[in-house]
């Protein structure tokens, strides 16, 4: 990031657009340095002249800006990368705007910006090379994300005996708890609940909800994996089909109970057929 006065040049990601009057774009960017910012793009719509610059969602450029009063106008964009094999593909289309969406809900503070913006890049790069199924690079996006910005729980202990889980174990993931249990203490007992359960928890659980999920030793393996792994090698794994189904169905409900919110970008997905996917691709 270069900075003089008022101006300041940053290479950053489109996350999202909004527009407004007829040629006019809100534009919010995901910088190395500055974290997620608004910028207010004048003109960038407008189909002829001088101020029409790159400015579409998922759009890799070198911005430079006009900060005045806590508010960021463009001044220029020059394009870097633009995704287009991403951007023409409807499937990880919605997979680049969900983890975008999540991104924007987790309030990136400007020390976690860069290891943000390494993984949304290195995440896109590998959902364009399309090597597997999408959802995996989705849901190890979803796991390193959550883990940096501070959500993420352990992966290695049952939470109530703090036993370190052996490689081949499998536990129970408890939403209300937020943790492994292991099979001894994953009987769901009320008292247990009851001792461990923050209020908040305690409230939304309904007899008969949906408050926990069986993770096999390869589920919490992967999940292991992308909590962990260096960012450079986070989407380079193989994973089976069985851990596939089983973390398409844990992940929606782990974003869920943390962020109490419920993420649609994805739902086209359900109506597709995705069954061409496999390891084999
Ligand atoms: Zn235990």
């Amino acid at each position: 990031m270069a900075q003089s006065a008022n101006q300041i040049s940053t290479r950053a990601v489109i996350l999202k657009t909004t527009d407004f009057g007829d040629t006019d774009r809100y534009l919010t960017l995901l910088s190395p340095d500055l974290g997620l910012i608004e910028v207010l793009a004048k003109g960038v719509r407008s189909l002829k002249g001088k101020r029409r610059q790159p400015s579409d969602f998922l759009t890799l450029a070198d911005f430079e800006l006009f900060y005045y009063r806590g508010r960021y106008r463009l001044n220029q964009s020059r394009l870097v990368y633009a995704f287009l094999p991403l951007r023409l593909d409807l499937v990880r289309l919605a997979c680049a705007a969900h983890l975008a969406e999540l991104i924007g809900d987790l309030t990136t503070d400007t020390e976690q910006a860069a290891a943000v913006y390494e993984l949304f890049l290195r995440f896109c790069y590998a959902l364009e090379k399309n090597q597997q199924s999408p959802l995996l690079y989705v849901h190890a996006a979803e796991i390193r994300l959550m883990q940096l910005a501070g959500f993420g729980p352990d992966w290695q202990h049952c939470i109530y005996c703090q036993h370190l889980l052996a490689p081949s174990e499998g536990a129970r993931f408890s939403f209300p708890q937020m943790g492994l249990l292991c099979a001894s203490h994953a009987g769901g007992k009320a008292s247990l609940l009851q001792r461990k359960l923050p209020q908040a928890g305690r409230e939304r659980l309904q007899p008969g909800s949906y408050d926990g999920q069986s993770l096999t030793a390869a589920d919490l393996r992967a999940l292991r994996y992308f909590s962990e792994a260096p960012l450079p090698a986070l989407f380079n794994f193989q994973a089976d089909t069985a851990v596939k189904t089983d973390l398409d169905q844990f992940l929606p409900a782990y974003l869920s109970w943390n962020l109490d919110k419920q993420y649609h970008h994805l739902d086209m997905l359900d109506k597709l057929d995705l069954s061409s996917f496999n390891d084999s691709q």
